[in-house]
């Protein structure tokens, strides 16, 4: 079997790699400076086509030819650099594809350059209290003013990642309340900075609240010109189908379990137990599923590179990669013990920690994978969906929505 991306690649690489060692020089700069320094290295890199290549230059981006091998190359150097890549979040991930696909001029005007220069930061307004799998059942309610300018939004949304910092939101409202459920619905953009809008951060079970954690709006007679409404009116529930199409394709999520699991390997020894059969056992066990994940994944790229479509294996990752996260989690918990989740602080002092933020890292990763089997469409949802779709499998009718594949 062939793993390498070819000679083309390697060419690119080294022009990529060249450029990375002589702009890239963050040395030790003070907070805002390193700040300003990444912006202008973006600004570089977009320039030369390393950056945003799906947004066209018009709106700041590089608009390059869609190329997975280039692209995967890119996220390779970069990170072999430690070099910052795009702007991370929803805005760039969920709102610009859309605005892209569906969006007037005007928004992809507004909106595109601001979001992926980091100046915007989007939430993702979809979950309610009772509306989660059943996405569709949203209630928040859109009505239009007497003038017909303007929406007047009423009702709350829950669980909004990056909700501190949000500065817009994207959401789903009920704008036809008769209409059918998956039709009554309008997408819309909203700026959270207004009297209408209360913001309240959700603790969690880490004990982390705040900032860039969950948060939950309530909307009160809040307002959005009818201009900011993207698609038709009603048409909502399609326009959030929309997703990254292009260069999608990465082998980056299987270097993550791998450096995941090496630092399991780590606090295994750490904590005495690596020569203990049982823990030897569940160990091998789990590099078993984290190098098969690693193979799946090199068979999606090459597929993706080839303009193959993969099959049903792909509606599988999200699904695989979330268990084999809660594997790793449940027998880092057992290795730290009892007492290192009742006094979190105890772990992360003997530096079992994955993760770079949080109280107690391990701690984090062990409840965080808990987590990934919620977000972005609930495991048992996957698993519909890959009955469904993937196997051609009768349809579950408690099932009136396809909630996986757009939320985050
Ligand atoms: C880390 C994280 C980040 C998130 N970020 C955001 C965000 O930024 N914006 C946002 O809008 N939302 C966000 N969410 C919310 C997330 O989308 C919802 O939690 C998710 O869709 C599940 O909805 P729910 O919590 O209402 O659970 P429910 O839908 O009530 O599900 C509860 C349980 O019932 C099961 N279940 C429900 N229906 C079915 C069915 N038909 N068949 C089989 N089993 C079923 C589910 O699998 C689950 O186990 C986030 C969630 C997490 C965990």
């Amino acid at each position: 079997m062939d793993l390498s991306y070819g000679a083309e690649a390697e060419t690119f690489r080294k022009e990529v790699r060249a450029f990375l060692g002589e702009v890239w020089q963050p040395g030790d700069r003070r907070k805002g400076e390193l700040k300003e320094f990444i912006r202008s290295f973006r600004r570089e890199a977009i320039g030369r086509g390393y950056l945003y290549r799906s947004v066209p230059k018009r709106y700041g981006g590089s608009e390059q030819p869609v190329d997975v091998i280039k692209a995967q190359v890119i996220r390779e150097e970069f990170a072999r650099a430690r070099a910052p890549m795009e702007v991370g979040g929803n805005g760039v991930n969920m709102t610009v594809p859309t605005l892209l696909e569906k969006g007037t001029e005007e928004q992809r005007e507004l909106f595109i350059q601001k979001t992926i220069e980091g100046d915007y930061v989007w939430g993702q307004g979809y979950s309610e209290p009772g509306s989660g799998s059943d996405l569709a059942s949203v209630r928040t309610k859109g009505e239009l003013s007497a003038d017909g300018t303007r929406w007047i939004i009423n009702g709350q949304k829950i669980w909004t990642s990056q909700g501190g910092s949000a500065t817009h939101m994207f959401m789903l409202v009920r704008t036809e309340p008769d209409a059918p459920k998956h039709d009554g619905i309008t997408y819309l953009l909203i700026d959270l900075d207004q009297p209408g809008v209360t913001r309240r951060p959700i603790r969690q079970m880490t004990g982390m609240e705040g900032n860039d954690t969950f948060y939950e709006f309530f909307f009160d007679n809040a307002e959005t010109p009818v201009t900011l409404q993207v698609g038709e009116r009603g048409q909502g529930w399609y326009v959030s189908r929309t997703t990254l199409k292009h260069e999608r394709a990465s082998i980056g999520s299987a270097d993550g379990l791998g450096r995941q699991f090496s630092k399991l390997v780590d606090l295994a020894k750490e904590m005495g137990r690596i020569g203990d059969p049982l823990v030897r056992e569940r160990l091998t066990q789990i590099e078993g599923f984290v190098l098969s994940h690693r193979y799946t994944s090199f068979r999606l790229f090459s597929c993706s590179a080839a303009g193959e479509d993969p099959g049903p294996v792909q509606l599988m990752m999200k699904l695989l990669l979330t268990e084999i996260g809660h594997e790793m989690a449940l027998l880092a918990q057992e290795l730290i013990g009892e007492e290192g989740l009742i006094e979190p602080a105890n772990a992360g002092a003997r530096g079992a920690s994955t993760q770079t933020r949080g109280p107690n890292k391990w701690l984090d990763q062990i409840m965080g994978s808990l987590g990934n089997s919620i977000a972005g469409g609930a495991s048992n949802i996957q698993r519909n969906i890959i009955g469904e779709r993937g196997l051609g499998l009768p349809r579950d009718l408690a099932l009136e929505n396809e909630h996986g594949g757009g939320k985050k």
